[in-house]
């Protein structure tokens, strides 16, 4: 026998999740999704593969530890895992941690989920765009666009932040929480490339190399990061560029002045340099580049550092320049003028209020019966998996709290 109505408005990660486990637990369930189709950012992510989870995530590896503690508890990577292999996913692990579906395909994720929706008769209506919600003796009454209504005696808002808006996630759950009471905090874009002010990215554009980058505030090293870097014709991305992101983007929304040093020379000490360039006295200056650095950075480079004349002899460059030369190799710094939008990004830094829900059950603290779910709330982590997590984790604990025995 079904027990009460839950309504989940958004059929993304979390929404289908919470979906599947409410339904489990005998609660009549109804996704509203706003697309045609459920899951379509999943099939967006990881490049289409889908890092659905990290196996090294921790509550630390979010914006507020404490609060995503108890979601991390009972649902864990290892239990996503498990949920996902019962289903008939099999993992693939990668570095970091990094975990896709052995398929390499975003789309098994979406096709398993789907599968277990159907098997468990969970009602989808698509097409349905969330507008007003209210609560009255009990009982929740929400509005479609096209004017259409739905009751349940509880609602798990799933909608998404507002990044990448054509998956159908642009921000519209932060007027639903809105009508219901909650607040948002400031939000902004993360896990996106950074646009620089300089002067050399039309020919750096397309560069890309492995290397560290650190993000300085006030001659401090805010984030330290190491792998791929990418120069674009804006500015600068790559994995290692996401992941400082969020932290750049929180100071320029308090216009605080940040910087990416790009270390280009990482594998060498700067002896190791100098020892190079005393050998290469007789050789231009460019050409006692090649094989340290990218080719296409070495016009620029040297530039910077003051050297206008490539072909100029390493033995005829003034010591001055050449000390630029090296210190830049170590520490080319750039001014971050702002960030690509929410088009780009692959996530929300803040939403709703996290100190106006329960930690232990992802209720709304304001209206009983009310759950929240995923990237609305005010959560976010790094790149590689940690995202999907978060909306798998909140999701399973506000579905066995919606749809526990004490209701
Ligand atoms: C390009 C890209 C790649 C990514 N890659 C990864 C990755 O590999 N690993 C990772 O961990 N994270 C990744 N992320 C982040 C991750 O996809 C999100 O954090 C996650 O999908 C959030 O899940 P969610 O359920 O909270 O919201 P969403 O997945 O955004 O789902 C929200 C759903 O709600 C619907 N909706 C919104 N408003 C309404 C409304 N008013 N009425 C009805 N329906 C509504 C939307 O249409 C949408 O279907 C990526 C993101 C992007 C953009």
């Amino acid at each position: 026998m079904k027990r009460q109505d839950i309504l989940i408005i958004g059929g993304g990660a979390s929404g289908i999740l919470a979906a599947i486990i409410a339904s489990r637990n005998h609660f009549n369930v109804t996704i509203l999704e706003r697309n045609i189709k459920i899951g379509k950012k999943i099939l967006a992510t990881g490049n289409g593969r889908c890092n659905f989870t990290n196996t090294t995530a921790t509550k630390d590896d979010y914006n507020h530890p404490e609060f995503v503690s108890k979601a991390f508890q009972v649902f864990s990577p290892f239990k996503t895992m498990n949920f996902f292999e019962e289903l008939g996913i099999a993992p693939k692990v990668e570095d970091q941690g990094k975990t896709y579906p052995l398929s390499e395909q975003a789309s098994s994720i979406v096709d398993v989920l789907l599968y277990e929706v159907n098997r468990l008769g969970i009602k989808i209506i698509t097409e349905a765009l969330v507008k007003d919600i209210k609560k009255n003796n009990n009982l929740f009454t929400v509005t479609l666009e096209n004017g259409k209504t739905y009751n349940a005696d509880q609602i798990i808002i799933c909608t998404g932040g507002k990044a990448m808006p054509s998956s159908g996630s642009d921000g519209s759950g932060y007027m639903l929480a809105k009508m219901m009471g909650h607040h948002i905090t400031p939000i902004f874009p993360a896990l996106v490339k950074l646009k620089l002010d300089s002067p050399y990215l039309k020919q750096l554009d397309g560069v890309k190399f492995p290397g560290r980058v650190e993000l300085i505030h006030r001659n401090q090293v805010l984030q330290e990061e190491q792998g791929d870097i990418l120069f674009t014709k804006f500015g600068i991305s790559g994995p290692t560029i996401l992941q400082l992101s969020r932290k750049a983007n929180a100071f320029l929304a308090v216009k605080e002045e940040v910087w990416v040093k790009v270390i280009l020379v990482n594998l060498l000490s700067r002896k190791d340099v100098e020892k190079r360039l005393s050998l290469a006295q007789n050789r231009p200056i460019d050409f006692s580049l090649i094989g340290l650095i990218h080719k296409k950075i070495i016009p620029s480079i040297l530039k910077e550092a003051g050297i206008h004349n490539p072909s100029m002899l390493v033995k005829d460059v003034s010591i001055k320049e050449k000390n630029k030369l090296i210190h830049l190799l170590f520490d080319w710094r750039f001014l971050v003028k702002e960030s690509h939008g929410f088009e780009d990004a692959q996530v929300t830094a803040g939403g709703v209020d996290i100190r106006e829900i329960n930690e232990d059950t992802m209720e709304s603290k304001l209206v009983k019966g009310l759950y929240f779910a995923g990237e609305v709330i005010d959560v976010d982590g790094l790149c590689g998996g940690y995202n999907l997590q978060w909306a798998w984790s909140s999701a399973y604990l506000a579905a066995i709290s919606a749809s526990s025995e004490k209701k």
